[in-house]
């Protein structure tokens, strides 16, 4: 971490271990834990998460065959499950490093059946039944079941799974949740009536983990929970006490005095109504924190809130540190996570800035290297700045 003087953000593996140890805990008998590493595990960085839990994990879920691949490149042998659709196109791909996609028409299932074929290997996919987002799936009836029937009998496919998404189970009402579930229910017997047997049922996110044990079935797909966050203020708290993995530091570059009548940063939105003390932190909306902070966020240093004065600039803002005394450069700014006491956790940020937090943590820039930490030893970093080009360049 002394390497990097301008803004990390600290990837706690301890914690990601943690939140899948207590998830697990609270799982119904037999039930496996998928661990959503998407957008680059939210943000803290795919590899080191998925590598950090692995012992706690039945597999993995993407987005892409691009994220797929990269797990696989970083010695991931579990399954690697991609939650969207996934072009024909790329069939051969999937069928050769036996990634799983999501499949729910036709064209994707011959693509993945001939794919399988030339390469004279199966290939296991799971089905994905709409049952309420309207996002992807095969409808969930009986044309549904049919196509789905359809799709299981071509030559070369293993169906592995069947699976669908809760469009609000993060919600303290669950009548909408519990409508899912009961449609993917239906569904799953009249895959049964046409002789289809499902190895691995699964429904639940992070809310049906948290909420409804009834959702478990064979598999749940954890995403914002492994990484500490709840998946919204409606969620209950008691059952699973997630530890957030991620905080981001930084350090004051600079400390100044500034008149009564002076602004501060772009537009001048901020005017000084008497004397302050002002620090300027190297960070802007160009590592990812969020603009929609500006006059409104607060940081930690020493301990205490420093209120962001005027507007978020790319690579810097600047904080009120009047109240804060001895405040100097190099000081550790803490933008997420604690500080003595205090604490600003990524929710705030969300609820400040009027974001959504699961947005704030996939957004954290490629500027901020991520530093991984376990048992309070920095086992390594991933820094977008650290590439190698040998000759190319
Ligand atoms: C992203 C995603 C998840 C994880 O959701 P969380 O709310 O982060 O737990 C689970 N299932 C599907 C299909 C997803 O797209």
């Amino acid at each position: 971490m002394e390497r990097y003087t301008r803004v990390y953000a600290k990837i706690d593996l301890d914690a990601a271990e943690w939140n899948m140890r207590e998830m697990r805990a609270n799982l119904t008998e037999g039930a496996g834990i998928i661990a959503v590493v998407k957008t680059d595990g939210y943000g803290h960085g795919a590899a080191p998460i998925a590598k950090a839990v692995d012992p706690y994990a039945a597999g993995y879920a993407v987005a892409t065959v691009e994220e797929a691949r990269n797990l696989q490149c970083h010695g991931i042998t579990k399954p690697v499950l991609i939650l969207g659709a996934v072009h024909p196109g790329c069939s051969r791909e999937l069928v050769r490093y036996g990634i799983r996609p999501s499949v729910f028409t036709l064209r994707q299932a011959e693509a993945l059946s001939e794919a399988a074929r030339a390469l004279g290997k199966t290939a296991e996919f799971h089905l994905a039944v709409d049952t309420g987002m309207s996002r992807i799936g095969v409808s969930c009836d009986a044309a549904g079941a049919d196509l789905a029937a359809r799709i299981a009998g071509l030559p070369g496919l293993h169906l592995e799974g069947v699976f669908t998404h809760f469009a609000q189970a993060d919600e303290a009402d669950k009548t909408p949740a519990r409508r899912q579930l009961g449609r993917y229910r239906e569904f799953l017997a009249m895959l049964a009536a046409r002789g289809i047997s499902v190895p691995i049922r699964h429904i639940s996110n992070s809310a049906g983990i948290l909420e409804l044990p009834e959702a478990h079935f064979d598999m749940v797909r954890a995403g914002i929970s492994l990484y500490g966050l709840y998946p919204s203020d409606e969620a209950a708290r008691d059952r699973v006490r997630l530890r957030p993995v991620l905080s981001l530091r930084s350090f004051v570059t600079y400390v100044k005095e500034i008149p009564e009548g002076a602004k501060v940063s772009y537009g001048g939105t901020f005017t000084a109504k008497h004397p302050m003390r002002i620090a300027t932190i190297p960070v802007g909306y160009g590592d990812g924190y969020p603009r929609n902070l500006s006059g409104k966020g607060c940081v930690l240093i020493r301990g205490k809130r420093a209120p962001i004065l005027g507007r978020v600039c790319m690579d810097q803002f600047m904080a009120d540190v009047t109240d804060i005394p001895g405040v100097q450069e190099d000081d550790p700014v803490t933008l997420i996570g604690e500080d003595g006491g205090e604490r600003i956790p990524v929710e705030e940020l969300a609820e400040t800035g009027g974001g959504f937090h699961y947005e704030i943590v996939c957004d954290i820039g490629k500027r901020v290297p991520r530093v991984y930490v376990r048992g309070g030893q920095v086992l390594g970093t991933k820094d977008y700045f650290n590439d190698v080009y040998e000759d190319f360049l």
